[in-house]
C-alpha cells in the first residue's frame, strides 16, 4: 500500500520503529512551511536549527534506502502550508493512507486531528516513541488531587523505569540531594572546554533568507554549534558526560558573565527534535557513574537526572493536562509591553544585559537566567505573559510549546495560578548578587531600595507582592514576607512604591 508518512521538525528519531525496515511504496515527507517559521518571530539560530537538522535527517533516511520528498522553501511545488502540501501530495503521488507521528504542540495535534477527518485517504496516528509517559499519564497519577508536586511524579518514574534505585529504596539514601547542589561560582573555577562541535550552515541560512523569513538575533552561519544531527547530538552528551556532569549539580544555579554555558548540558535542542531520546541520556550518565566510581557524586548525577526524567516529562504531561486554556491564563492579569531591551539587550542592569545578550548571541540562555533573571524581572514588573511566552518561544533554540508554555507562563511567571509552582520565583536583588557576579561592575547597587543607583528588582520586589496581596496572602510559603511588609514604617513602604513606580514607568530606560 503506497503510504505517505508526515515527518515534522521536531520528530527526528532515527530509532523509530517507522525507519526498522525500508519499502518502496513508503514516502517520508519532510517540509520547509513558512507556517512553522512564521508562527511566532523566531531567533534566526532556531530557524536555522530545525530547517538544517530536518535536511540532514531527509538525507540519512536516503542514504539507507527509504523514500523521501523534501520540500524546501524555494521548492515550487511547497505552498508553505501543511494541509495544502499533504493535500497535493496525496493527490499527486495516488497514495493510499497517510501516517503521521503525534504532535507534541496543541496547534498541529489539532490541524491534523482536523485534516484527518476529511483527508481523501485513510489517515493513521503514531507514537513518536520519545516521551518516557504518554500524554495522559501525569493527569492519570494525579487524578483527584489539587497539587501536582513534581517531587511525587518523579519518585514515581524513578520506581517505574528503575533509575537510581536500590531496590524500592533511592540510591544514595535519598530521593533528593538538592542541600549539596545549587552553589555559588568562584571566580577561580575552572570552566569546561568549549564544545567541539560546529557546522557550516551557510547554505540553509542563505535560504532562509531568500524566503524572506522574518527573525531577530545574531548567528554565524559557519561556526554553528548545535547539534544537527544523531552523531553531533551524542558528541555535546559525551562532552557533557565527561567535562560538565562532574560539577552540574554544584553549579546548576550559578550565575556568571564568564560563560554562557556554565556547567549545563547544552542538550536540549537535541532532545526537543529528539536527535536523542532522554532515557539513553539517563543511562548513559548512569553507567558512567558506575564505570568510573568516584567520578561523579550522586548530588550531581541524581541533580541532572531529574531533570530529564521529572521535570521534563512532568511539564509535557500539565502541557496535555491543561491545553488549551493553559495559554490563556493570566492569574495576575499582568498586561504590559516588554522593554525594547528585551530584543538587543541594551539596558544598564547587568543581570539581564548579560542573560538577554547571550539569549540573542547564541539562542540560549541556563535555567536560572531564564527563571531568576528575566522571568523574575518580567514578573515583578508585570510584563504580559503573552508576548513573554512569544518572546521566549522565539528565542531559544529549544523552544517548542509544550516545554517552554509551562516553564514560561507556568513556573517563571504563577500565569497558571498555582498549577506548576507552589509559589511565585520572586527575588530582589539579594539572591543575584548571592548566586552570581553580575551585581559586581553593575551601574546598579544591589543593597539599595531607592534613589538612581538603586537596584530595580528591589523596590520591584515589594511592588509586586503589595499590588497582589489578596492573591497571595494566604499561602502558607509567602506569609512570613508580608509580615515584614506590615513591620515597615508607612512612610519607607510608600518611597519603595513610589521608587518602584518610578522604574515602571521607565523600563525601557533601566
Ligand atoms: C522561563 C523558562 C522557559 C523555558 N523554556 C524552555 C524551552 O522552551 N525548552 C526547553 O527545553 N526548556 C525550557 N526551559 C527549561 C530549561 O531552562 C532548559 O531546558 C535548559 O535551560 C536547557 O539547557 P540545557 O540543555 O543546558 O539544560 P540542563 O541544565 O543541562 O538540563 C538538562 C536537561 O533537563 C531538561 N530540563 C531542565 N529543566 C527543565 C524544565 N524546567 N522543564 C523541562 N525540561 C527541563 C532539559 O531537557 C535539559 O536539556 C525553560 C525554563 C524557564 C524557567
Ligand atoms: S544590582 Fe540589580 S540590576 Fe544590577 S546585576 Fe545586581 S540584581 Fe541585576
Amino acid at each position: 500500500m503506497k503510504k505517505l508518512r508526515l515527518i515534522l521538525g521536531d520528530q527526528l528519531n532515527e530509532q523509530h520503529s517507522w525507519f526498522s525496515e525500508v519499502n518502496d511504496q513508503h514516502f517520508y515527507v519532510i517540509m520547509e512551511m513558512r507556517q512553522e517559521a512564521g508562527y511566532v518571530l523566531h531567533h534566526i539560530q532556531k530557524l536555522v536549527g530545525f530547517f538544517a537538522a530536518m535536511e540532514q535527517f531527509a538525507a540519512m533516511l536516503q542514504s539507507k534506502g527509504h523514500k523521501v520528498i523534501q520540500l524546501q522553501f524555494d521548492d515550487p511545488e511547497n505552498t508553505g502550508d501543511l494541509i495544502k502540501n499533504l493535500s497535493h501530495l496525496i493527490a499527486k503521488n495516488q497514495i493510499e493512507q497517510f501516517e503521521y507521528l503525534l504532535p507534541d504542540e496543541y496547534r498541529l495535534d489539532a490541524q491534523l486531528k482536523s485534516f484527518a477527518e476529511k483527508a481523501p485517504v485513510p489517515v493513521i496516528a503514531f507514537d513518536s516513541e520519545h516521551f518516557l509517559t504518554s500524554r495522559n499519564d501525569l493527569e492519570d497519577f494525579f487524578a483527584g488531587k489539587k497539587q501536582y508536586l513534581m517531587e511525587s511524579f518523579y519518585r514515581m518514574m524513578r520506581k517505574k523505569w528503575k533509575v537510581l534505585m536500590e531496590g524500592s529504596e533511592p540510591a544514595g539514601g535519598q530521593w533528593n540531594f538538592d542541600h549539596d547542589n545549587r552553589q555559588k561560582m568562584d571566580a577561580d573555577v575552572k570552566l569546561p572546554p568549549k564544545s567541539a562541535v560546529n557546522s557550516d550552515v551557510s547554505v540553509v541560512y542563505k535560504r532562509i533568507q531568500d524566503a524572506g523569513i522574518e527573525s531577530f538575533g545574531k548567528i554565524k552561519p559557519d561556526e554553528f554549534m548545535w547539534p544537527l544531527n544523531r552523531i553531533q547530538a551524542l558528541q555535546v552528551l559525551e562532552e557533557f558526560i565527561a567535562f560538565r556532569l562532574p560539577l552540574f549539580g554544584t553549579y546548576q544555579d550559578a550565575m556568571t558573565d564568564r560563560d554562557a554555558f556554565l556547567f549545563h548540558s547544552r542538550i536540549s535542542f537535541a532532545l526537543n527534535v529528539k536527535l536523542l531520546h532522554p532515557m539513553e541520556v539517563i543511562t548513559k550518565c548512569v553507567e558512567d557513574f558506575h564505570k568510573n566510581p568516584g567520578r561523579v557524586s550522586m548530588n550531581q548525577l541524581e541533580g541532572f537526572v531529574r531533570q530529564i526524567l521529572g521535570w521534563r516529562e512532568y511539564m509535557r504531561g500539565i502541557y496535555w493536562m491543561k491545553m488549551p486554556s493553559y495559554a490563556n491564563l493570566n492569574f495576575f492579569n499582568h498586561n504590559r509591553s516588554l522593554p525594547d531591551w528585551f530584543w538587543n539587550g541594551e539596558t544598564k542592569m547587568k543581570c539581564l544585559q548579560h542573560s538577554i545578550g547571550q539569549s540573542l548571541e547564541h539562542a540560549y540562555a541556563h535555567h536560572i537566567q531564564r527563571l531568576m533573571v528575566i522571568g523574575n524581572f518580567a514578573l515583578l514588573a508585570g510584563l504580559s505573559p503573552d508576548e513573554l511566552d512569544g518572546w521566549y518561544l522565539g528565542v531559544y533554540i529549544d523552544a517548542i510549546e509544550w516545554v517552554e508554555i509551562t516553564n514560561t507562563r507556568g513556573m517563571s511567571q504563577f500565569a497558571d495560578g498555582g498549577i506548576v509552582g507552589s509559589k511565585p520565583y520572586t527575588s530582589s536583588g539579594a539572591y543575584i548578587k548571592k548566586m552570581g557576579s553580575y551585581c559586581d561592575g553593575c551601574h546598579y547597587d544591589h543593597k539599595i531600595k531607592l534613589g538612581a543607583k538603586a537596584c530595580p528588582f528591589n523596590s520591584l520586589y515589594w511592588h509586586f507582592h503589595a499590588r497582589h496581596r489578596e492573591k497571595l496572602e494566604r499561602n502558607p510559603r509567602i506569609g512570613m514576607m508580608y509580615r515584614t511588609w506590615d513591620r515597615m514604617e508607612d512612610s519607607d513602604k510608600k518611597a519603595i512604591l513610589d521608587q518602584a513606580e518610578k522604574h515602571i514607568l521607565a523600563l525601557n530606560h533601566l
